[in-house]
């Protein structure tokens, strides 16, 4: 009889910068569909954000790597910040298959990213290289949509990377929004205040 596949739970992201939302719907996701591991993967550009500034791929690297420490399920992965260039989530899905060719992969969405799914690059053939998982998030429904997915109801936590800068931008508290570390980090680095260390 040969081994169960292992079955990794691939969370995509900007992560700019990563928040509690991010960690309790993989953590929920893990639960609830019994995955091995949940790797998060920053993307390089995002193909819908290509105008918007973000903070530098090695910043939101690190924060997550700070973030997912001390919890064993969780992993970040850089192939999506080393291939560099625009992230497509189809050569994501195909690098991460190469590295784990024994592995299911699960490709973890929000509510409004996967209102956008149909758009995405070679959407037809994603469904063959993992099974599409849809979160809830909060202000966004989870509509007809026609991907083959399932459906994972996460705690509400409506809060955003968007909210996240912006509140650092205006002096608000991020302190139980994000990591302590994140917000360290982001404190130490200067980033989102218009500061110059990015
Ligand atoms: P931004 O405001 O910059 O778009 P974001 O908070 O939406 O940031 P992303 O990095 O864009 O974070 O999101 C990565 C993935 O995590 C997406 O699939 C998104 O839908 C999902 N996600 C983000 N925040 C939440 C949340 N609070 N609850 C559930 N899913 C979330
Ligand atoms: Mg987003």
């Amino acid at each position: 009889m040969s081994a169960p596949l292992e079955r990794i739970g691939v969370l995509g992201g900007t992560f700019d910068p990563i928040h509690h939302g991010h960690l309790a719907a993989a953590s929920e996701v893990c639960a609830a569909l019994d995955l091995d591991r949940m790797l998060l993967v920053p993307t390089n550009v995002q193909p819908f954000k290509t105008d918007v500034t973000s903070a530098p791929a090695h910043h939101r690297l690190e924060m997550c790597r700070l973030a997912v420490k001390g919890d064993e399920r969780f992993g970040v992965s850089a192939v999506d910040v080393d291939r560099g260039g625009v992230t497509y989530t189809v050569d994501t899905l195909r690098d991460l298959g190469r590295e784990y060719p024994d592995a299911q992969l699960y490709f973890v969405t929000g509510a409004d990213a996967l209102e956008r799914f149909s758009q995405w690059r070679d959407a037809h053939v994603l469904s063959t290289l993992a099974t599409f998982v849809g979160v809830t998030r909060p202000g966004h429904s989870l509509g007809q949509s026609d991907t083959p997915h399932s459906l994972v109801e996460v705690p509400a936590l409506a809060v955003s990377s968007t909210d996240v800068r912006r509140r650092v931008g205006a002096g608000a508290p991020i302190r139980y929004l994000v990591p302590r570390a994140v917000a360290d980090y982001i404190a130490q680095h200067d980033l989102y205040s218009g500061g110059s260390d990015e």
